[in-house]
């Protein structure tokens, strides 16, 4: 007793020590850094890598990283700081200043800082960065002597003023102005009447003087506008700063980024301190980003953006329009601007070294951010780079062959969801060629879209939440993005703006999304209040057609249509589709209905039908005639009269059957006997039901009193799968006739042939049991007739109600596979009616009672468990049992990582998602 309440006083002791001795701020800069790449939940993305880039020896400026257990702490504590965390600053931003002989605050040599965000994965624009901390009346003497570049130091005093007022004084202090109305927006629009008076169109344009009135402007209006004066004290200013940045996390723009990309609350942001260094010093001067490769097509170049005489957010904001980096990287846009490799020689060659080294040194493609000061050069970030899908893909065979990867590696580079951008719709090349493009801008992001023309973000957002169909597609259409038009970003087919380039918000955000995106178009002047965009001599309205080429770039006026890409050219997509064939132990095959699908299930490389659903034929195009069959068959009241129905039936759905069977060249297809409520098909119009009384030769009134008891309450629990089966075996036998005799026929004529009969909604080994006694029957009166003495086929189940999951030992002894229909498992596991989800789902989703839709991601814990039961059972009283899976489920990269580790033989999807279902099940493999 005694000792254990020792132990627990000491275990308390050290907690209390270890808090207390946290540390809570990590430096870099000079040449080595106290952190590592490794560090990133403790640094943030931002500070582990520049911490990593300082351990290398490259030139970054010396700073120091606040870490996120920081903002933990400030959320956990009614927004207070650690009691050490003053010390640990004053502490670092010494050696900062030792290392650089300047000293924060000083009216000789002041050191300036930037405050910069930086949460565990990058979330583009949505954190807050504020530079040139430090400055004041008296700093910028200090600085104006010691540059000589007094309009150099104006600049940087007045963007202070306007980064600084935005951030600290107005979006951290919870002030959420009118539209238009922010303080930022109003010293930008002091800016502006400055320069017009002045007659000059660019900021670089302005004077020392004009800039220097400027700041005095800019004071007054955040006076009159916020009612407090700007900080001059740079230390009120440094935690001014901090606490921005901590309180930014839990901004709207932040929280909403959060919730789209899935990011938990608790991660919290670090907060980086770096000494300032200066690209608007001068035309020696410059900013710029980059990407190892190219972040749009995955080419094998140095790629990037940059603009001499700038600062930082410059070239990001679409403020300018940014100039190529190298030679290479140019297109027919920017074939007369001047490219860094030109205009700074050696500056950069240093970039272009640096770049190589970090590919290598991180084995993967980054983006980087670099100033250049006076000829020299500094990084100031670099971090893995976003890309789209079709990028990844070749990026991910290039680096392997490069031999700066594994195979294991590259499979495991390529998310199984970036891959659908692969697989994604273009537009139709011929339609295409057919039209001339109204403008081209910079491809942002792959694929084509179409959609009505939305210029503002709510305005997109509401017509797709209002509308349904084609009508719900828009493309917003921008001058250029900003956070606050995330939700109409997300809403839009694609997006389009006139400003901005690659490393642009709107390019950014669609690149993370993969949605197709086309930046920088500036053909277009958009025209908000009157609601219109005008390229050259043509004008489009709000609501009108437009058709983009992301690929290209290339914009279109009016609705052009969408064609799937062509797979077979794309040899990089061939190859890493192969690596993960060999390493995935899940087998992938399509759910498809007609021959038609089954060719491209193949051509995606399903390996098999795991669901052909009979019903089909009674649906869409050429339905009609089998469908008037059906539906005597529904009505006929005596055995006799349904058998004369069936007998018509079965032409149809041998010949459907064959047609499949035939396709899939002796691949297993599993075709699913007939399962949903007979009532669905019977004539809601007073017109048909006419047409098929008279057909069935019986009156009106009749055929209504027939087609009433139909009618059930809760049909998805009623008469259906096999309870039809049962009810009018006369319906089983005729399907398991039609393919036991399309099989033998086929097998006659030489080919091969593989149906595996399925029975559905079973709950009973008794009603297998039932089915399986037609089933043999009908076996022998086939072989006999067709003189095919062994026809191959399997007789299983589907496994969607949860008493045939826990009875599935039972079962198992009638069944030889077994095949999960997840979709309905789902609705009766969770009580929750598939067609009805709509009203309650997104609240439960809102509200986070659920992680997300049970119906598109499967439910590990409820419905994984029934699905874990019914293999165990299964598989004890038949070790040889296979399984598999049908329902929307097999397409879901992590359901499919569940099948996987559930030990299941298969999974099945759409085609369309089958690349996507082979590269989860590689993925899930080597997750091991
Ligand atoms: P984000 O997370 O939005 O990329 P950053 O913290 O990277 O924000 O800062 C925004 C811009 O300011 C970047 O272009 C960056 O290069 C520039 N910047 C940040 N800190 C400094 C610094 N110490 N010296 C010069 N430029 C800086
Ligand atoms: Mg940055
Ligand atoms: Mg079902």
């Amino acid at each position: 007793m005694v000792r254990s309440k020792t132990k627990r006083s000491k275990v308390k002791a050290k907690a209390r020590r270890a808090a207390k001795d946290s540390k809570y701020v990590y430096s870099f800069g000079g040449g080595k850094a106290e952190g590592t790449a490794k560090m990133k939940e403790l640094l943030g993305g931002k500070g582990a890598n520049l911490a990593e880039m300082a351990g290398l020896g490259l030139p970054v400026p010396p700073g120091f990283t606040i870490t996120t257990e920081v903002c933990t702490y400030y959320y956990d504590h009614g927004r207070k700081y650690p009691k050490t965390l003053q010390a640990s600053v004053e502490k670092n931003l010494g050696r900062v200043e030792s290392i650089l002989g300047a000293k924060f605050g000083d009216a000789k040599n002041p050191l300036l800082v930037s405050v910069r965000s930086g949460a565990r994965s990058s979330m583009p624009g949505m954190m807050e960065t504020i530079l040139n901390v430090g400055l004041n009346d008296t700093t910028r003497e200090g600085l104006i002597a010691k540059t000589g570049n007094p309009r150099f130091v104006y600049d940087a005093q007045r963007r202070l003023i306007q980064m600084y007022s935005d951030v600290v004084m107005e979006k951290a202090a919870g002030i959420e102005p009118e539209d238009g109305k922010g303080i930022r927006q109003q010293l930008e629009h002091e800016l502006r009447k400055l320069k017009e008076a002045r007659g000059v169109h660019e900021d670089t344009e302005l004077s020392a003087d004009d800039l220097r009135g400027l700041i005095e402007t800019y004071k007054k209006k955040v006076l009159d506008v916020l009612g407090k004066p700007f900080p001059e004290d740079p230390m009120d200013q440094l935690w001014g700063g901090i606490g921005a940045v901590f309180q930014s996390w839990n901004g709207r723009r932040a929280i909403e980024y959060r919730r789209i990309e899935k990011i938990p609350d608790e991660w919290g942001t670090a907060v980086n301190v770096q000494s300032m260094v200066f690209g608007n010093m001068g035309d020696t001067s410059a900013t710029g980003v980059g990407f190892t490769r190219d972040p749009s097509t995955g080419r094998k170049i140095f790629y990037g953006e940059w603009l001499p005489n700038a600062q930082g957010e410059d070239v990001v904001a679409g403020i300018r329009t940014p100039l190529p980096i190298n030679e290479a990287g140019k297109n027919d846009h920017t074939r007369a601007l001047a490219s860094l490799e030109t205009a700074m020689p050696n500056a950069y060659r240093h970039l272009e070294k640096i770049q190589q080294r970090l590919e290598k040194h991180y084995r993967d493609m980054l983006d980087i951010e670099f100033t250049i000061q006076e000829e020299r050069l500094w990084m100031l970030q670099c971090r893995v780079g976003k890309r789209n899908g079709v990028a990844a893909v070749k990026m991910a065979v290039d680096m392997k062959k490069e031999k700066l990867i594994s195979k294991k590696e590259a499979i495991l580079r390529v998310s199984p969801s970036a891959l659908v951008q692969v697989l994604l719709p273009m537009l139709d090349p011929k339609a295409e060629q057919a039209t001339s493009p109204i403008a081209k801008g910079l491809p942002a992001g792959p694929g084509g879209a179409y959609g009505r023309i939305a210029l503002t973000a709510d305005e997109a957002a509401e017509i797709v939440e209002k509308s349904t169909g084609e009508d719900a597609k828009v493309i917003l259409v921008r001058e250029e993005t900003s956070p606050e038009d995330v939700h109409g970003m997300h809403a839009a087919q694609a997006i389009l703006t006139a400003k901005g380039g690659m490393t642009s918000h709107a390019a950014l955000v669609a690149r993370g999304w993969g949605k197709c995106c086309i930046v920088g178009c500036d053909a277009i002047e958009i025209d908000l209040a009157a609601g219109t965009i005008q390229v050259g001599e043509k004008e489009l309205k709000r609501g009108d057609w437009i058709s983009l080429n992301g690929t290209d770039g290339k914009v279109y006026a009016g609705k052009l249509p969408l064609v799937a890409p062509n797979l077979e050219a794309n040899r990089e997509y061939g190859s890493l589709m192969g690596w993960a064939d060999d390493f995935r132990r899940l087998g992938v095959r399509a759910n498809a209905d007609t021959p038609e699908d089954a060719k491209r299930a193949r051509a995606f490389g399903a390996a098999g039908i795991g669901l052909f659903r009979t019903e089909h034929m009674f649906y869409g195009e050429g339905s009609e005639e089998p469908l008037g069959k059906l539906r005597r068959m529904i009505v006929s009241s005596t055995e006799a009269e349904r058998r004369a129905a069936l007998d018509e039936l079965f032409v149809n759905v041998k010949a459907d059957v064959k047609a499949t069977l035939e396709e899939m060249e002796g691949q297993p297809v599993t075709i699913r006997l007939l399962d949903p409520p007979l009532h669905e098909f019977v004539p809601k119009s007073e017109d048909k039901l006419r047409e098929l009384a008279s057909d069935v030769g019986i009156g009106l009134d009749d055929l209504k009193r027939r087609a009433d008891s139909l009618h059930e309450t809760n049909p998805m629990m009623g008469h259906r799968g096999v309870r039809l089966g049962v009810s009018y075996p006369e319906v089983t036998e005729m399907q398991v006739r039609a393919i036991l005799e399309a099989t033998a026929e086929l097998l006659r004529a030489g080919k091969k042939a593989h149906p595996e009969i399925m029975i559905p909604v079973v709950s009973t080994a008794a009603e297998l049991a039932h089915q399986y006694a037609i089933i043999e029957r009908v076996y022998g009166e086939v072989a006999k007739k067709t003189g095919v003495k062994k026809i191959p086929h399997l007789v299983g189940t589907m496994i969607e109600v949860p008493r045939a999951a826990l009875l599935a030992g039972d079962i198992a002894k009638q069944a030889q596979f077994f095949s999960f229909g997840t979709n309905d498992l789902t609705q009766m596991t969770f009580g929750f009616s598939r067609d009805d989800t709509g009203s309650f789902l997104p609240d439960y989703i809102a509200s986070k009672l659920l992680p997300e839709d049970p119906f598109s991601s499967l439910d590990e814990s409820g419905v994984g468990e029934l699905v874990k039961i019914a293999i165990e059972r299964g598989r004890k009283t038949k070790p040889d049992l296979k399984i598999g899976i049908c329902g929307e489920h097999g397409g879901d990269p992590r359901s499919v990582e569940f099948c996987h580790r559930a030990g299941l033989d298969y999974v099945s999807c759409s085609p369309f998602r089958v690349p996507i279902a082979r590269l989860a099940a590689a993925h899930a493999a080597l997750a091991k």
